[in-house]
């Protein structure tokens, strides 16, 4: 009688597909099933050869601290208990969003009754000379990350270019395995997107500790070599000699589906506070989504957007706003958090605590009594509780004099 009913109910639940199998899809499913189950029939259609895992521990794999099988985001018994259908290795070629249905490569044609696009982004390659050799990699998935261990099993100099996080950890990971790495970066500071010019230096300095060689201002002009890279040569002149490089210079929304279904896109696929993109039952989430002109590269706003569309789903009236974004990571084995405005507009006060010895940066921008914006370098123990201050927008003007020493100093009593 129960298997009756089960069976009963599913040929009830409208068919609800997931187009990309990674983070966003992952804490999507998650969280439909609990405030939905039974609803919907979700199928999740993935690209990559396997379960969804955790793309951040990315770089705790290549730099040998967890393994590509330990960053599975759920079990594959996870997934059949909860009745989702799972095809990985499938690519998504066409969606034909009045008929409701899409087409998998090589395979069958899939009905939808409701439709959500988590694609992802892609790596970009820089378009100079050389960019298609052998020996050109990215820095995106555990596809990625198998090449890059066996190139530095080598041991021969490699380029990294670009002086992000991404840039920076895989420069890390490929410097722990004891590859010579030079990391070019095309700006006057590391991370200019999270750190002023003082933490970038200190970060710089810390990232040189490790045996990386950092070049600013580094304009990559072609990448050198008969059939596979030689080198990388420089806009300036030099040459750096090399048998690899790594491109880490930036992402691109994975948006050609939306684009051929007639969807509305900008950089990503263009979504309203409720994860919806202009075509009706069809959303979008995660990076390759675009809401209120940001494209978010980083997992809490997938997640946050992962939270409303469940809601949204389950027939609540919920919307998204937008993220207060926070980088709090460890980059090249060194802690960094960056949030809200941490140069500091006009009219704001920095309090700034530096130690380049210990290896510590603390930077707070106040902006009418309240936290704004921060920068941390080294010790980031406070990174959440400054997080929230910033997103709370609460007056500081009590705990101003000690709120740079920590929650511990400033708010004894709430921190014990
Ligand atoms: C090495 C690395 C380190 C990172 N570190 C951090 C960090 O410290 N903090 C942070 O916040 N973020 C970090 N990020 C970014 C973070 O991983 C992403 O923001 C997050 O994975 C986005 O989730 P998503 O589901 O939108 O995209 P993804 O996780 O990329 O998932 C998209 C999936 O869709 C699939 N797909 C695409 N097109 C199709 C198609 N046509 N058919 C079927 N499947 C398709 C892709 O193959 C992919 O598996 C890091 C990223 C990398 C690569």
């Amino acid at each position: 009688m129960a298997g009756h009913r089960r069976r009963r109910s599913r040929a009830l639940s409208e068919p609800l597909v997931i187009v990309g199998n990674g983070m966003a899809a992952t804490r999507l499913v998650d969280e439909l099933v609990k405030s939905s189950l039974g609803r919907y029939a979700i199928a999740v259609i993935g690209e990559e050869p396997r379960l969804a895992y955790n793309r951040v521990l990315l770089s705790s794999v290549l730099a040998g601290e967890t393994t590509s099988h330990d960053i599975e985001l759920k079990p594959a018994d996870w997934w059949r208990d909860r009745g989702v259908t799972l095809k990985y290795g499938c690519r998504v070629t066409e969606i034909d969003a009045g008929r409701r249905e899409l087409k998998i490569a090589g395979h069958e044609s899939v009905e939808f009754s409701r439709l959500v696009l988590a694609t992802g982004s892609s790596p970009l390659r820089l378009d100079v000379p050389g960019s298609d050799l052998a020996g050109v990699h990215t820095f995106r998935d555990s596809r990625d990350v198998d090449l890059l261990l066996a190139l530095a099993a080598r041991r021969r100099p490699v380029v990294v270019v670009g002086g992000g996080l991404l840039g920076l950890e895989a420069a890390y990971g490929l410097a722990k395995a004891g590859t010579p790495v030079t990391l070019l970066h095309l700006m006057d500071r590391l991370m200019e997107r999270q750190l002023d010019g003082q933490a970038a230096d200190l970060l710089k300095t810390l990232v040189e500790r490790k045996g990386i060689k950092v070049m600013l201002n580094a304009d990559t002009a072609r990448i050198v070599g008969e059939t596979s890279v030689e080198g990388v040569a420089l806009a300036e002149g030099r040459l750096i000699e090399a048998d690899a490089v790594v491109f880490a210079a930036g992402i691109r929304p994975n948006t050609g589906l939306a684009k051929e279904a007639g969807l509305s896109v900008n950089r990503g696929v263009v979504v309203d506070d409720a994860m919806q993109t202009s075509a009706p039952d069809i959303f979008a989430l995660g990076e390759c989504a675009e809401h209120r002109g940001i494209c978010y590269g980083l997992v809490e706003p997938a997640y946050e957007q992962a939270g409303v569309l469940a809601g949204y789903l389950a027939g609540r009236r919920t919307a998204y706003h937008g993220s207060v974004v926070a980088t709090n990571l460890k980059v090249s084995g060194v802690s960094v958090f960056s949030a809200g405005d941490f140069i500091g507009a006009d009219g704001s006060e920095a309090i700034l605590l530096s130690d380049a010895k210990r290896g510590t940066y603390k930077k707070l921008v106040i902006s009418d009594g309240r936290l704004t914006g921060a920068v941390l370098i080294g010790d980031t123990t406070d990174a959440l509780w400054y997080l929230e201050m910033i997103r709370t927008r609460k007056a500081v003007a009590a705990i101003r004099r000690d709120m740079m020493f920590g929650r511990a100093v400033a708010m004894p009593a709430k921190a014990a």
